[in-house]
């Protein structure tokens, strides 16, 4: 099956009931045993639940893995990957990370007794300097956010492959529809399908994809024994979502492009980044190891927060808000709210700066986009 066909069939067989064409919501939380030992595979729905199981098996097939598990959210996703981790292993990770997965690593799991330490998400020779003798994980984000820096995953597969550590990708910004980490060495995808592939900005959700048995099974086992599952209910909608996956990122894909490329002419603006453009740094890896640029440009306007503010109380069409990947175009100020729980002397060493703006460009007309963002540049 090509992958526009899984998206809409994989995991998603009619009913053998009652021929429902789409998996129906199985809104219960228990089965019926036949007898003392005798369950029809469902026992209680923390451990399994067939609207769950189809989203599971989907996502496994989009992104060529045998198996796929579904979370609460996509932090929940990345607690069940930290699950296989004991007490002294050490992590590499990307610098320019998701703030709330940053905030895991720091908060949560460090003083448990894990060792975290970054490295550049652009060099792979900075993550295999970064490695120590109890390194069990390498975590790449690719595109990264906000900036959108690209990292190369064959390269890491490689380093961590050698170094006998798992590597997880965090797919959300490209989806499985521009980027197959898997098909590049990873063992681990991980998701947050609140964003791209719920689509709607109505559900919060997080899917991982795991090549191997074994790293499956312990996943699987955390996920029952902690319990951070999604509800009938949100895994369905889920899969509504990633139905429409190939054509909504085209859409998203073509309207970046117009505006990136309206956005990097424009007078107000010191610096573009999407990674679609020829002079981002990360082109020609992006354009190796993806099939698509995705939906997401941040910019930096020269007048810095004052020129933000203005900006934000200009536009019309693109809303202020956090997240993204949804069909409406959504602004967000990454200094004081995605990146908010990073030190401002990290965050500006980053690139994070004040006149920093990011955009999730939705899929309304482009011509409404470019006069929405026109006017509100307007100084
Ligand atoms: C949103 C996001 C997450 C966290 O997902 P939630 O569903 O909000 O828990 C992780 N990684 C990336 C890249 C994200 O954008």
């Amino acid at each position: 099956m090509k992958f526009e066909t899984k998206l809409i069939h994989a995991g998603q067989k009619a009913d053998k009931q009652t021929g429902s064409v789409n998996v129906p919501v199985y809104q219960t939380s228990t089965y019926k045993q036949d007898a003392i030992g005798r369950d029809r595979g469902w026992e209680y729905s923390r451990s399994g639940n067939p609207t769950r199981k189809a989203l599971e098996d989907c996502i496994a097939a989009l992104e060529g893995a045998k198996y796929g598990l579904a979370f609460a959210s996509g932090l929940a996703a990345g607690t069940a990957v930290l699950s296989l981790l004991k007490k002294g292993d050490h992590v590499v990770a990307g610098d320019d990370l998701y703030g709330g997965t940053y905030r895991l690593f720091e908060k949560v799991f460090r003083k448990w007794g894990l060792e975290i330490s970054y490295a550049d998400s652009k060099d792979p020779a900075s993550f295999k300097k970064a490695l120590r003798r109890n390194t069990r994980l390498i975590w790449a984000e690719t595109p990264t956010n906000p900036l959108l820096s690209i990292t190369d995953m064959a390269a890491l597969a490689e380093i961590a492959g050698k170094a006998k550590a798992i590597l997880a990708v965090d797919n959300t910004f490209a989806t499985p529809y521009f980027q197959k980490p898997i098909e590049l060495g990873a063992q681990l995808v991980v998701h947050s399908s609140t964003k791209y592939l719920g689509g709607h900005s109505d559900v919060i959700g997080g899917l991982l994809a795991v090549a191997d048995k074994e790293l499956y099974e312990g996943i699987k086992f955390y996920q029952n024994a902690a319990g951070a599952v999604p509800g009938p209910w949100d895994a369905w909608l889920t899969l509504r979502g990633i139905k429409t996956l190939a054509v909504r990122m085209n859409a998203h894909e073509a309207n970046a492009f117009k505006v990136a490329t309206f956005l990097r002419g424009h007078p107000e603006i010191l610096k573009v980044y999407y990674p679609g453009l020829e002079e981002h740094p990360g082109h020609v890896l992006a354009a190796r190891q993806m099939t698509g640029f995705g939906g997401m440009v941040s910019f930096e306007l020269k007048g810095g927060r004052k020129a933000a503010d203005s900006f934000f109380k200009k536009l019309k069409i693109f809303t202020l808000a956090e997240s993204l990947g949804g069909v409406e175009s959504l602004a967000c100020y990454p200094a004081t709210m995605t990146h908010a729980a990073i030190p401002e002397k990290e965050r500006l060493k980053r690139g994070i700066t004040a006149g920093l703006v990011r955009l999730s460009v939705g899929i309304e007309n482009p011509e409404d986009l470019i006069r929405d963002l026109a006017r509100a540049l307007k100084a």
